[in-house]
């Protein structure tokens, strides 16, 4: 009865055409389609929406706000988990909302019975993400000052705050621990820890889970809520448009925006607006079977897109089609792929995360994050839609039990498919409201590649160095593989002509959406770093960059080496480069050769291969036998790179640096440790690592 009320709805909203209506107090603005989403808007700018977070609550009739600081999209999900679980456990009347939509002067007028909810990530160096600069600025400041005047100036503020961080990291969870003490100081409430999640030890997840049962439970006492039996409500309501058909020209097939469907995508391109660029040349790094790496050279010069040596280029991925079937079978909505249909939120602070009207088979395969790992929560969630008895209370036993779950589940990086594939033992889960799906399976995210060409040799002509991510996993038939890599192998395969380019049996919509990729293109953005050589090109450099580490500094050298053609004086830069043998995976050998024929004494290739030998050596053994020479160099001021593993290569080389200063400037290691984090604030140290 609810679509029947909405399928009225939107007739009307047709036929009225440009006219706007109102949901729950809160203008819709409507142009051609009135489901055109935000996304038409493809530059964010929303037009006509309040900043003000205060008349916000108020005219949306909310009690719970959940703020995301958010840069790869985990964030942003937790928030959205959180509205979910607070609605359907307590009743809560949620939003969640980016914290680059609101101004923050007026958090000293929010009411002592809402409650304000902060799930942030640290990005990089201990840095906010790109949404959450200018609160963090705000907030994290001595001369914060709020619009009333109060005394404390936050006290009526209740909030609860979960970050996002890795251990790996120096300033590990530092934008919630200074959001969190900042708040205290203003005389803000906490209520419950501010949860900490480490992707480093690979524990998110479950610290996301075990943070958020008692935080709840502190809530409810403070607020006095009620936790009642959790109803399941879509958040989504879905239409089907049966006046449409897939080529009907007003349908998103897979474009992100309405000027790609149009067909006149222009820029500014940004996270969300990618622009469709040709690639080169493409081809394999490696002289090995098994393992692929793979250097494209992406072709920027049809757009305004500009770079400059070490940038990040964003890759926006399509997911591979033996993915997107076994999916569509799974939920049973193999035989309505091509189905025309609308999504709308049906709560006025949701958002439809993909442009429509679409087909399930372009929301499924451009828009949802369909391998991704598994969330236990969700499991839980889906178990309420189970095709059987049995499978139903498997789904409770894996949503549960913390242990289960990982032997059944994650040590095998099973996606969503995979798993109800297994539980259901081959049964559809025709249940599943597609609104669960859309609200359970993060958004398709782009991922991000740091830029291996100078921007001064080719200012138009990015380059890309990326392994293709498999992993052999005991007990898994056939390998893991990455999203985006993998697509990207395709893409490399066609271009080298392969007519049906199937990776490993993966195929993918090489073409694009209405074909519009025809002849090798890739959706892609910049993303500005602040990786950068020193602005005079005659201070030395020191770079560790084992494996695709290297990418910056393949860009560092050749742009030392234009310099160096020209006629300009360059400082030495060396190069510490490790992989496992000469013969296999030892990339751009020619090129540095190239690069010393001209650089000569000034460029220094320092390789370690790690097996090779009858003994593992890696880059920092490496460094560590150069100790007098790094020594030297940092006291002439030489900047100092890590670039590629965070897990272990980038912190051992941390520790490294740290003794190999202690030792030859006779200082003791914790003095040489602050030396080293001195550098690292004042730039002279800087990581690229992930
Ligand atoms: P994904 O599908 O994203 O998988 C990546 C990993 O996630 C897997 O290995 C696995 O550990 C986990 N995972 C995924 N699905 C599951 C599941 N179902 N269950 C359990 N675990 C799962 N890479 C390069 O090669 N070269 C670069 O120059 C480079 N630069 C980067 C710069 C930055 C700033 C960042 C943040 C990353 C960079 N990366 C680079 C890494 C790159 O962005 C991608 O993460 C990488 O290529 C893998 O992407 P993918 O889509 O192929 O794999």
């Amino acid at each position: 009865a609810e679509l029947d009320t909405l399928d009225i709805v939107v007739l009307a909203a047709i036929l009225l055409g440009t006219v706007a209506y109102f949901t729950k107090g809160k203008l819709w603005g409507i142009t051609k389609d009135p489901y055109a989403s935000s996304f038409a808007n493809a530059n964010g700018v929303k037009a006509g929406k309040t900043r003000n977070i205060v008349e916000k609550l108020e005219e949306s009739g909310k009690n719970c706000i959940i703020f995301y600081g958010s840069q790869t999209g985990t964030a942003e999900d937790y928030a959205s988990r959180l509205a979910k679980e607070g609605k359907s456990r307590f009743g809560l009347e949620t939003m969640v909302a980016d914290l680059e939509d609101y101004d923050y002067d007026n958090l000293d007028e929010i009411p002592s019975d809402k409650i304000v909810m902060f799930v942030l990530a640290t990005y990089g160096e201990g840095e906010p993400t790109d949404n959450a600069v200018d609160f963090y600025e705000f907030i994290y400041n001595d001369d914060v000052s709020f619009s009333s005047g109060n005394e404390p100036a936050l006290g009526n503020l209740n909030y609860v705050a979960f970050g996002l961080g890795n251990n790996t990291y120096e300033h590990y969870n530092s934008m919630v621990r200074n959001v969190d003490k900042a708040l205290q100081k203003l005389g803000a409430s906490r209520i419950g820890q501010a949860g900490e999640g480490d992707d480093g030890a690979g524990t998110m997840e479950e610290d996301f889970l075990a943070w958020k049962d008692p935080m709840w439970k502190a809530l409810q006492e403070k607020m006095g809520l009620e936790e009642r039996e959790a109803v399941y409500e879509p958040v989504f309501g879905v239409v089907e448009r049966d006046g449409f058909t897939k080529d009907s020209p007003e349908v998103y097939l897979g474009e992100p925006n309405k000027m790609h469907l149009d067909g006149s995508p222009k820029g500014p391109f940004n996270a969300h607006n990618p622009y469709i660029a040709p690639i080169a040349k493409s081809y394999e790094l490696f002289s090995v079977k098994d393992r692929n790496c793979l250097h494209m050279e992406v072709d920027i010069s049809g757009s305004n897109l500009t770079y400059q040596t070490g940038d990040h280029i964003a890759v926006w991925p399509t997911n591979p089609g033996a993915e997107v079937d076994r999916f569509m079978n799974v939920f049973d909505l193999a035989h309505k792929r091509d189905d025309v249909i609308s999504v709308k939120a049906l709560e006025p602070t949701a958002k439809v995360p993909f442009p429509t009207p679409t087909t399930y088979d372009a929301i499924v395969r451009y828009h949802m994050e369909i391998c991704a790992p598994v969330s236990r929560q969700f499991l839980a969630t889906l178990a309420a839609f189970a095709p059987d008895e049995e499978a139903k209370s498997e789904m409770t036993k894996l949503g549960g039990d913390k242990e289960y779950f990982h032997s059944k589940v994650n040590i095998y990086h099973f996606n969503i498919a995979r798993v109800l594939e297994t539980v259901g033992k081959g049964k559809k889960w025709s249940n599943v409201p597609f609104s669960a799906l859309i609200e359970g399976v993060t958004k398709l995210q782009p991922r991000y590649y740091s830029i291996s060409s100078s921007s001064l040799e080719q200012p138009k002509m990015v380059s890309i160095t990326a392994v293709v991510e498999q992993q052999y996993l005991p007990g898994r038939e056939d390998p893991f593989r990455g999203v985006a890599t993998n697509y990207l192998l395709a893409l490399k395969e066609k271009q080298n002509g392969e007519p049906n380019p199937a990776p490993f049996g993966q195929t993918y919509e090489i073409m694009g959406p209405r074909n519009k990729y025809t002849g090798i293109h890739v959706p892609v953005h910049v993303r500005h770093s602040n990786f950068k050589l020193p602005s005079d090109p005659t201070k030395p450099i020191i770079m560790i960059g084992p494996g695709t580490g290297v990418a910056p500094f393949r860009g560092f050298i050749r742009e030392r080496k234009r310099q160096a053609e020209h006629g300009e004086e360059v400082g030495k830069s060396i190069l510490f480069f490790g992989c496992r043998k000469e013969s296999e995976d030892f990339m751009y050998a020619d090129e540095w050769k190239e690069a010393k024929a001209v650089l000569g004494d000034k460029l220094e290739i320092v390789l370690a291969f790690s097996r090779d030998g009858p003994k593992k050596v890696y880059v920092q053994h490496r460094l560590k036998e150069r100790a007098k020479e790094v020594n030297e160099l940092l006291e002439k001021k030489a900047y100092f790179y890590v670039c590629g593993d965070a897990a272990n290569m980038a912190r051992e080389v941390n520790t490294v640096l740290g003794q190999i200063l202690a030792e030859q400037r006779g200082i003791p290691e914790t003095k040489a440790e602050e030396v080293v984090k001195n550098m690292r604030a004042a730039n002279q140290y800087q990581e690229d690592v992930w």
